[in-house]
C-alpha cells in the first residue's frame, strides 16, 4: 500500500486550515482526488481548476471513500454491478467500498455536513451516471456506494461539474 497517497497533500491542508471566516457558514465534504490528492485507483488526482475557491464560503472536509474504507493505493479499478463493486478480473471489493461510505456518512454527521462535492463518475463518489459495470468505458445512470449513501441520509449532493453553483 502506498500509505503516502492516502494522506493529506499540504496543498491540501492548507484548505483545510485555512483560517475561518465569517462568510464559511457551511460544511461541505470533498472528494480528495478533486483537492489534488493522489488517491486515486491508479494514483494520480483529478485536481479540478477554481476549486480552491470553495474554502472562502465552506469548511472542507475531505474524503477518499475508496482509501478510507482500506484499499490501497494504486489499486485496481472497480465498477459498481447492481449492488456489489467488482474489478475486471472478478474479485469483489464491495466491502471495502462499503466501509469507505459508512465512514464518509459518520464524517458528515460528526462536522455536520449537509452538503458534498464529489468526483464524477466514481464507483465510490459517481452522482447520476457511473461506469456500467463493463469496464469498457460505456456509462449507465446511478450512483456511487458513498454517494447514494449519502444521499439517503439527506446530504445534497454535486459533482466537480457543478462547483459554480456553490461558489
Ligand atoms: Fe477517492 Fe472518491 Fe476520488 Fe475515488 S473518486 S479517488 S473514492 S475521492
Amino acid at each position: 500500500m502506498n500509505a503516502a497517497s492516502c494522506k493529506p497533500t499540504a496543498s491540501m491542508l492548507y484548505l483545510i486550515k485555512k483560517e475561518r471566516t465569517e462568510r464559511q457558514v457551511k460544511t461541505i465534504l470533498v472528494s480528495r482526488c478533486l483537492l489534488g490528492d493522489p488517491c486515486r485507483y491508479d494514483g494520480t488526482s483529478r485536481p479540478f481548476p477554481g476549486i480552491e475557491a470553495l474554502s472562502e464560503r465552506y469548511k472542507i472536509v475531505p474524503i477518499c471513500p475508496e482509501c478510507d474504507g482500506g484499499l490501497p493505493t494504486p489499486r485496481p479499478a472497480g465498477e459498481r454491478r447492481g449492488d456489489r463493486i467488482v474489478t475486471k478480473d472478478g474479485a469483489d471489493l464491495t466491502d471495502a467500498y462499503r466501509r469507505g461510505a459508512e465512514l464518509a456518512l459518520k464524517k458528515a454527521k460528526e462536522t455536520g455536513a449537509k452538503i458534498a462535492l464529489l468526483k464524477s463518475r466514481s464507483p465510490s463518489c459517481g452522482v447520476g451516471r457511473i461506469h456500467d459495470g463493463t469496464f469498457s468505458g460505456g456509462m449507465t445512470e446511478g450512483d456511487g456506494i458513498t454517494a447514494e449513501l449519502l444521499k439517503a441520509n439527506g446530504i445534497a449532493l454535486y459533482t466537480e461539474n457543478d462547483l459554480s453553483k456553490l461558489l
